[in-house]
């Protein structure tokens, strides 16, 4: 435990020193509720962590407005934090610019493979015009590329349910966003 003691006087052999790089690496530890395998980190949620003495202040992007999940993350980030010994925590959300799959880490892309998950492939289009870039999506069991949309929702929004044709599984597929 880091008492408020020793963060005024750091000793080395107790408790870490409160920097901007130790309170990322804390704050990215939290993962996902909905995809525990992956970390808000992975998913790229995890935008800007600033620390000012022991005051931190986080900024994170929703991967779409409205998600249910972030709550819970907002939460897990503040104690994790306050846990790690910092005072005070901000969580402060930006929808602006909008989280896009691209942010997802090549980690994390292979975390959702691992999991069952066909991981967004391709990227997102530029702008927000009506035509995406669709490429076909490998099966996360197998790795063929004869799959099928089944469904445009899966198991949560940000994801679909498709069928590999080849070993008959359905899986879900993080939409590229
Ligand atoms: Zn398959």
């Amino acid at each position: 435990m880091v008492t408020r003691q020793s963060m005024i006087n750091p000793r080395p052999a107790q408790g870490p020193t409160l920097t901007q790089e130790h309170a990322w690496s804390v704050a990215a530890t939290v993962t996902d509720p909905e995809l525990p395998v992956l970390t808000i980190e992975d998913l790229g949620v995890l935008r800007s962590v600033a620390v000012h003495g022991d005051h931190v202040t986080v900024t994170m992007t929703p991967t779409y407005s409205g998600c249910p999940a972030l709550e819970a993350m907002c939460d897990d980030v503040t104690l994790a934090l306050t846990a790690a010994g910092y005072g005070t925590v901000d969580v402060r959300t930006t929808l602006t610019p909008a989280w896009t799959t691209d942010w997802m880490s090549d980690a994390g892309k292979r975390k959702l493979t691992e999991y069952g998950i066909a991981p967004p492939s391709g990227r997102a289009a530029i702008g927000q015009g009506p035509i995406r870039l669709r490429l076909a999506v490998r099966c996360p069991r197998c790795g063929s590329l004869d799959t099928r949309e089944v469904a445009r929702f899966g198991s949560t929004s940000c994801k679909a349910l498709y069928e590999c044709r080849s070993c008959l599984e359905p899986f879900d597929f993080f939409k590229v966003l």
